[in-house]
């Protein structure tokens, strides 16, 4: 089979410059210039559909079918043309994203016809057309070599998998009926598939699979569907576009300054407990920026705090997790006046507020049993304090504890005992009043400070209080420190200034 007659006869079929080049296997830029790659391919192409050439030079031996048989138009210019309008008619123009990816999908007909070409081209050249291999590159691996790069130069975008999606729904005129002619296919051909599924279900997937020359006879494809693909007056039509925005990941780290907060909203039996949250707080000042619909962000955070627990020191990593974002950059400017307005409220404050990629969520997904807490705790003893109790309370040795679910959390997780390690314990006194110690705690993530502190008759052994022998009670806790040194610091203010 020479290059030459392979192209006059799909000539005569209907095929399209584009699609022609498929079934010589082009590939990559080779569809840029399509002239000189049929010169490279030493084959002679009536002018006609190449630009800037007289169209009367070569006259074709039969009428050039405008909608090509195989494509159905889907890499001419005018589609090109619809397709960028399209694009530029939907919602394009509200994201604002560096990266674009197109997902095309594509009615059956394309499928069949491939198919029938196949066949065709089989009858024609005999053995020199494979049963196995495809004699062409798939319309879906065409679409990446030539629309993607089209579409990407029109729209001035990269094309970034992680970019804006952008779904294109093609349809064609003659899909119903060729679905309705694949399903009586199908019972023919598939006889014992057919007999015991209730509804056939005619996917992509099986079109690729099953019908190929060698599972499927021509005689009996013919029967349903015409050797070569029958010509057609209509192009494909797009039938609709969807924008789907790229997951968005917004880090930074949050010190809680309230001790009346909860971390996410905390509603009861219907009612809401506490008027805000940090999740709200910082949600309601960042979201907007990234999201028309802030309520489908994902607030998480590596651990939590108790509601009369602050958090201070460097504060605790937080992420947000935003879903279709209209938004993926955020400047230092606008990062410092959301960390401006959240301070505003008095009871969180955040920095180090930036946009982060989205692998790098496995630094707050991951670990957080290994990870070491620093805690604060304000204790109080009955007696004031001694030197004995002072010396007692240095501990640079880790050791470890048995604890026993807390009853306060009992309602909402399993009882359970849980080992867990204690790091450094340090304790002094506070000068106004001798019966209050200030006692720093290093921790394995997942340890009750409280229960630690006052032993909870015993359900967390050992315990400060047994450690001294004598009751002691918590009055107040703070996190001042989390082992996780994520995200990388950046001062949005001092960029800023
Ligand atoms: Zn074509």
């Amino acid at each position: 089979m020479k290059n030459q007659e392979l192209i006059d006869y799909l000539e005569s079929c209907g095929v399209c410059r584009v699609c022609q080049l498929r079934y010589l296997k082009a590939r990559g830029t080779e569809y840029r210039d399509m002239q000189k790659t049929f010169q490279r391919l030493d084959v002679k192409v009536p002018a006609d559909g190449i630009k800037d050439e007289p169209a009367d030079e070569q006259p074709t031996k039969k009428p050039r079918l405008d909608i090509c048989s195989t494509c159905l138009g889907l890499f001419s210019e005018d589609f090109q043309q619809q397709l960028i309008d399209g694009i530029l008619h939907s919602d394009f123009a509200k994201y604002d994203s560096a990266g674009i990816v197109l997902a095309f999908s594509l009615p059956m007909a394309l499928q069949l016809r491939q198919l029938s070409m196949w066949f065709a081209l089989q009858r024609k050249f005999g053995a020199a057309v494979d049963n196995n291999f495809a004699p062409d590159v798939s319309i879906k691996e065409a679409v990446k070599l030539i629309l993607h790069p089209i579409v990407c130069t029109q729209l001035d975008k990269e094309y970034d998998a992680n970019g804006l999606m952008i779904n294109i729904e093609l349809r064609h005129s003659t899909e119903e009926v060729d679905v309705a002619k694949l399903v009586e296919l199908n019972k023919a051909a598939f006889p014992a598939k057919a007999a015991h599924q209730k509804r056939i279900e005619i996917s992509r997937g099986l079109l690729e699979k099953q019908y190929q020359p060698a599972r499927l006879k021509a005689e009996l494809f013919e029967k349903f569907l015409p050797i070569p693909p029958a010509p057609v007056t209509d192009p494909l039509e797009l039938q609709s576009i969807d924008l789907l925005g790229p997951l968005v990941c917004v880090a930074g780290r949050y010190r809680k300054l309230s001790r009346e907060l909860s971390h996410t909203p905390w509603v009861l039996d219907g009612k809401r407990i506490m008027e805000d949250s940090i999740e709200e707080i910082i949600i309601r000042n960042v979201g907007g920026h990234f999201s028309e619909t802030p309520e489908k962000i994902t607030f998480m955070s590596s651990g939590r705090e108790d509601v009369d627990v602050r958090c201070l020191g460097k504060g605790r990593p937080f992420v947000l997790e935003i879903q279709n974002a209209r938004c993926g950059s955020l400047t230092q400017a606008q990062a410092l006046a959301m960390e401006q307005a959240v301070d505003a409220t008095g009871t969180v404050s955040i920095h180090n507020l930036q946009v982060v990629p989205r692998e790098e969520l496995t630094h707050i997904k991951t670990g957080e049993e290994q990870k070491r807490k620093y805690y604060r705790a304000l204790c109080v003893l009955e007696q004031p304090a001694t030197l004995d109790i002072l010396q007692k309370l240095q501990i640079s040795e880790s050791f470890d504890i048995q604890q026993k679910t807390p009853i306060r959390v009992l309602h909402r997780r399993p009882l359970h005992t849980r080992p867990r390690t204690i790091f450094e314990v340090k304790a002094r006194v506070q000068r106004e009043n001798p019966r209050l110690l200030v006692i720093d705690v290093v921790s394995q993530a997942g340890t009750y400070i409280k229960e630690l502190v006052h032993g909870e008759f015993g359900r967390t052994a050992p315990s400060i209080a047994s450690i001294i022998g004598q009751p002691i009670d918590i009055l107040a806790l703070d996190v001042v420190g989390i082992d996780l040194d994520w995200p990388a610091d950046v001062n949005n203010a001092a960029a800023v200034e």
